[in-house]
């Protein structure tokens, strides 16, 4: 099966199995697990924060994040489009009492200038209290330029609030910034990472943060059941991907590029501009072609894509080789030609 519809489909190769079932393990709750404490080190000293904790996922480390950040009657400030505010059930509100206040987003991603000034609440028994501003990057796929970034956190500092980095595909982004890690982290507080798009882990993310925040973090992952006993096993899968998977993203990047072009005479031009790649994403809208369904056209040939509606986005992955991307290529040609 040729599987496009996200790098969440990745299974885990041999090497990083091998990693998993070698890996030294012990009781996590008691800090007695060898394999999570050193991959919480190795990434809070690739980021440059002064620590790390290993959770299930990334909706965990956001909601971790959130809820430690903020209490009840408290309120986020979150972009539109961003997993926070559309993906993740709501949860800072339903588990957390947060309110969540969302503002439009550029089209590279970013919050405007001036907006999180505009959206912060006054001291007034009638408002939420404003306590954090969370920002996504990639966003859609989309690497946000670090300049923006350090404008919204000096903003959202000025307003006193914290700033978290939602990083799902925070090495993507890095990747095509071409900047270090600790540049990347350094526009947040908190910053969260996923090992289980990109970087090919079955499950298990992280949360990175200033060490204050530490007791808060735990008791958070605790509450939301993330607090696991022999984790190790995952987290050998999780520095596996950090030691072998992080400088292949670029070939993603690759691959998706090369990808957008060849689709690009069957590309619905909406709005004039050429199909482009975002990172390891391309968000491909198909000309009609006599009601035939794309979908089923390519199920039948083992190639797996969401419906387009109108838009379907196309994920390069570790498991996408160039032969793949080929085949779906030449699909897409045939579906077209008869
Ligand atoms: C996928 C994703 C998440 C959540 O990740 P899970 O590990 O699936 O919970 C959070 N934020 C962004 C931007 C994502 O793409």
């Amino acid at each position: 099966m040729i599987d496009l519809r996200s790098d969440t489909v990745t299974k885990p190769c041999q090497g990083m199995k091998k990693a998993m079932y070698d890996a030294e393990v012990g009781d996590d709750c008691y800090g007695d697990d060898p394999t999570i404490n050193e991959l919480e080190h190795e990434v809070a000293q690739l980021l440059g924060k002064e620590k790390a904790v290993f959770m299930t996922s990334a909706t965990q480390s956001n909601l971790s994040a959130v809820l430690s950040h903020c209490g009840r009657g408290e309120e986020i400030i979150v972009g539109f489009p961003y997993h926070i505010a559309q993906d993740e059930a709501a949860g800072a509100s339903v588990l957390g009492g947060v309110a969540m206040t969302t503002l439009e987003v550029n089209d590279d991603g970013s919050v405007p200038e001036g907006s999180i000034k505009k959206a912060v609440k006054p001291e007034d028994l009638h408002c939420p209290i404003s306590k954090l501003f969370c920002m996504e990057n990639t966003c859609s796929g989309k690497a946000i330029d670090l300049r923006k970034l350090q404008t919204n956190r000096s903003e959202a500092k000025e307003l006193d609030l914290k700033v978290h980095l939602d990083g799902a595909r925070f090495f993507n982004a890095v990747e095509d910034l071409k900047c270090n890690p600790k540049d990347l982290a350094g526009c947040a507080d908190s910053v969260s990472i996923c090992f289980s798009k990109g970087l090919g882990a079955p499950a298990g993310s992280i949360l990175c943060f200033p060490k204050d925040m530490e007791q808060k973090v735990r008791r958070q992952r605790k509450i939301l059941g993330g607090a696991l006993r022999q984790a190790g096993v995952l987290g050998a899968a999780c520095r596996y991907a950090l030691e072998n998977n992080i400088e292949r993203l670029k070939e993603d990047h690759e691959r998706a590029q090369y990808l957008a072009k060849a689709l690009r005479p069957f590309h619905k031009n909406g709005n004039g501009t050429e199909l482009q790649s975002q990172t390891n994403m391309v968000f491909f809208e198909p000309i009609e072609n006599n009601n035939k369904d794309l979908v089923s056209f390519l199920k039948e040939r083992k190639i797996i894509i969401s419906k387009p509606e109108p838009k379907t986005r196309l994920v390069m992955h570790l498991d996408i080789s160039d032969e793949f991307l080929n085949t779906f290529i030449k699909a897409i040609e045939e579906f077209y030609s008869t």
